[in-house]
């Protein structure tokens, strides 16, 4: 069923904010060779992207809205709300050990998932330059009633709510790193203006890449956000996670039907030197920016319905253990 939102006609007022590059050129879409990603919007500066007139536009939509305004005040508190200084000598623990003490911190419910990776330069925008060794992924459940509403501005403003979350999380987490003699650095979302959150998140076990371009994983599937914590306090890395996403997307369209600029593309396409789903960054963002957000790809996607990402990747990996013990094509 094809989106009610279609056709879209872009505000003439964002079209003429449209920059002569394209997002897509920007991304690097058919590109072959690897090369480390350019920010391409959410930038800390606008004045620094090409997009950066239409990611201005993007606060003139509504800004008086009772529920973003009084997310925004939220989220702007906690970016501004200080992190102590590192202090001490450096408390000396195995990996192991950090994980343990790391999973007691987390038991404070400040963040719904928590993952960890050795840092890639790969992940680094051109430009900026990170020194720690690890990353700490930290995951914010949406509230699903909320996030069912898009494209309407309560959605968008249950996406800045939990972009506050993300923020005061990494700041805490921070904060209790540097209590320990270890400094930290948190990266708050959407504007990281410095590493990309979806490669560590796949990576440290967030889950795979749905068609949509978001992350899916069994628990939230694609209804979260991400904040992060560079360090080099030596945490042991925690491994990627599969739920078969992959296989699914293939033959589900329900996110392609739904996009009303349908930007959503049926197939993998190449970009910087890898094949993956990818959304057109130039047909999205209109869309994105006159509507708070969008967030409909995420509401539609089936692994978001409370209750239904657990037992889809639990009857997906039975059917894979079912086929896996009928034997293969490859062994006969
Ligand atoms: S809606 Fe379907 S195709 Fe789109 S990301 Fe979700 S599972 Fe994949
Ligand atoms: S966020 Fe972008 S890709 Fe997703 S449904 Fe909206 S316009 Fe389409």
């Amino acid at each position: 069923m094809s989106s009610r939102h279609r056709p879209f006609s872009p505000d003439p007022s964002q079209v003429a904010l449209k920059p002569d590059i394209s997002g897509n050129t920007i991304n690097g879409l058919g590109e072959t060779a690897p090369r480390r990603p350019r920010i391409v919007y959410w930038a800390q500066d606008p004045d620094t992207i090409a997009h950066g007139g239409m990611q201005r536009w993007f606060y003139e939509v509504d800004p008086n809205n009772p529920h973003l305004a009084r997310a925004r005040e939220e989220r702007a508190k906690q970016l501004a709300s200080p992190i102590c200084d590192v202090s001490g000598e450096p408390v000396d623990r195995t990996p192991e050990q950090w994980n343990t003490a790391f999973a007691e911190f987390a038991e404070g419910g400040q963040f719904d998932m928590w993952g960890v990776a050795r840092m890639d330069p790969s992940w680094v925008y051109e430009g900026q330059e990170v020194l720690q060794d690890y990353i700490i992924m930290l995951g914010f459940g949406h509230d699903y009633d909320q996030i069912a509403t898009a494209p309407e501005a309560t959605a968008g403003a249950e996406v800045v709510r939990q972009y506050g979350r993300a923020a005061a999380a990494a700041k805490s987490v921070s904060g209790w790193l540097r209590g320990q003699g270890w400094d930290a650095e948190p990266l708050t979302g959407p504007m990281t203006s410095k590493v990309m959150m979806i490669p560590p998140a796949i990576a440290s076990g967030f889950g795979e890449l749905g068609k949509h371009g978001s992350l899916i994983n069994a628990e939230f599937g694609a209804s979260f956000r991400l904040s992060a914590v560079l360090t080099n306090a030596p945490f042991l890395p925690t491994p990627p996670r599969a739920f078969q996403v992959e296989s699914f997307c293939v033959n589900c369209r329900i996110c392609e039907n739904a996009c009303p600029p349908e930007a959503i593309s049926p197939l993998k396409q190449i970009v910087r030197g890898v094949e993956k789903w990818y959304v057109d960054f130039d047909r999205c963002l209109p869309f994105f920016n006159q509507t708070h957000g969008c967030a409909i790809c995420i509401s539609v996607c089936p692994w978001s319905r409370p209750g239904i990402g657990l037992n889809l990747a639990e009857k997906l990996a039975r059917r894979t253990t079912r086929h896996d013990e009928s034997g293969s094509h490859e062994l006969t």
